[in-house]
């Protein structure tokens, strides 16, 4: 829509008397009863007016920045005093705040986790969304129950993120995880199963630890020809070799340092000092594959034997009581398995794991921001918040992480024309926060405002869909 255009339906829809109150959110009916609920379309022609602006190219603010938000996209993005101030009522006042891209997570499940807990992904959905999560990329799941979900999101915009389907977990029999895997054992098998999760709407195929390697090569270049982007938990299938195979993307940071092991039986026996090392981070750089660290998932579990901190820690107060009692259960097997051994050793894991994590960077390689919610001691929502000051520890400076978390992931879900930047045509999916994130990233809490699709929204309203939960 050209601007003259949309200017005339703004004044028109302030003539109409539609939406007269200072802050557009406070005449708007918000969350309410979200379970039977079907929300309204966006409202009127609306803006946000002098915030600080993340640009997520130059990874800095630009301030005094007024966005025009009509139905579910941005119309404008122009410099607040040029004409800003004489649109009138509809406008939401954002002096001394601060405006980034919806956060995305790049890693989350919606079904596996909360089968064993006795819980449906719907009911999770709202705490991402609270904590300006405004889309998720699913990264191995059920599918039909996965578009169950998202439909309900679809019905449920302002309390919900948006969800882009992840596959079942391709690997080879048995499947490590019953209630997701899909056993793959030849590669004449992946066409088939490729084309049904096409149809499905997956975009995300996820290719697991136990996949072959003729399999996963094949899984790689079918989804190719279906658009889907490919990514991989590997173990048997050799991170060089995948690359190699063209992969998009390696999920967690052990996809890189599990070949980096000077024994391959001992976990904690990674060296990240090694040419070995060197060569597959600049493989890795060279091929343009992104790396999806999810730290928070293994700072989950590697600690929580140990540091009451990690299972006493605050974001996890307000989680739904069947997830922190699973969480509690999966103790048992965590502590024989990556919580067993000295406290040194993990902490020392750890440390390198993060260091991996700044050689990456450093070394050009666009690393994604995702968290494994909802596993244990992962929260969904803060878990991302919790994410992005980890890989601030790890010397990703805080604009590249807020990048990262935002046109890296728009990027990985192939969706940069919608999403991942505030600018015109794109869907209005924006954070306000009341404190600058790049002084402090933990600033990226203070979440003042969340829109979604063009709704405002506030984080307190849409909690209140998880009453009972
Ligand atoms: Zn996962």
């Amino acid at each position: 829509m050209n601007r003259r255009k949309f200017l005339l339906q703004f004044s028109n829809a302030c003539l109409a008397g539609i939406g007269l109150s200072q802050d557009p959110c406070a005449a708007r009916p918000v969350a309410g009863e979200p379970r039977t609920r079907i929300t309204t379309e966006p409202s009127a022609p609306w803006a946000i007016r002098d915030a600080a602006c993340f640009d997520v190219h130059t990874k800095v603010f630009v301030p005094h920045r007024t966005i025009w938000i009509e139905g579910e996209r941005i119309a404008a993005v122009e410099e607040t005093g040029r004409a800003g101030a004489r649109r009138g009522k509809r406008v939401l006042e954002a002096k001394g705040k601060f405006l980034i891209p919806g956060l995305i997570d790049a890693h989350a499940h919606l079904t596996t986790v909360l089968y064993q807990a006795a819980m449906t992904g719907d009911e999770i959905l709202p705490f991402f969304l609270a904590n300006g999560v405004t889309t998720l990329r699913n990264t191995g799941d059920n599918v039909p129950a996965q578009k169950v979900i998202q439909r309900y999101s679809e019905n449920h915009p302002d309390i919900c993120p948006r969800i882009f389907l992840g596959s079942f977990l391709i690997g080879s029999a048995p499947p490590i995880h019953q209630d997701i895997g899909w056993t793959l054992s030849k590669p004449e098998d992946v066409p088939a199963f490729v084309a049904h999760m096409a149809s499905w709407g997956v975009t995300t195929l996820k290719i697991y630890a136990n996949c072959l390697p003729a399999v996963g090569r094949k899984v790689i270049e079918e989804g190719h020809r279906h658009g889907m982007g490919v990514t991989g938990h590997l173990s048997s299938y050799p991170a060089s070799q995948a690359i190699d195979d063209g992969i998009d993307c390696l999920e967690h940071i052990q996809s890189v340092s599990d070949f980096l092991r000077s024994d391959p039986r001992n976990r904690h026996s990674l060296d990240v000092t090694t040419d070995a090392a060197q060569r597959l981070v600049e493989k890795i750089a060279r091929h343009k594959v992104f790396v999806d660290p999810t730290l928070m998932v293994f700072w989950g579990t590697l600690f929580f034997a140990d540091d009451p901190q990690v299972i006493n820690h605050p974001d996890n107060a307000g989680m739904p009581k069947r997830l922190l009692d699973f969480w509690a259960k999966d103790r048992v097997l965590r502590l024989s398995n990556y919580s067993s051994g000295p406290l040194s050793a993990r902490q020392s894991t750890f440390r390198r794991y993060q260091e991996l994590v700044g050689m990456l960077h450093r070394a050009g390689v666009r690393i994604l921001v995702g968290t494994d919610a909802p596993q244990p001691q992962v929260p969904p929502g803060l878990s991302l918040h919790h994410e992005m000051k980890l890989l601030v520890d790890s010397g990703m400076p805080p604009g590249e992480v807020l990048a990262a978390a935002t046109w890296n992931n728009a990027k990985a879900l192939r969706q940069e024309e919608n999403l991942g930047s505030i600018a015109p045509g794109k869907l209005a999916d924006l954070v306000l926060l009341e404190a600058n994130p790049l002084e402090n990233i933990e600033n990226s809490r203070t979440v003042h405002r969340v829109v979604r699709g063009g709704r405002l929204l506030t984080p307190s309203q849409i909690l209140k869909a998880t009453s009972g939960v």
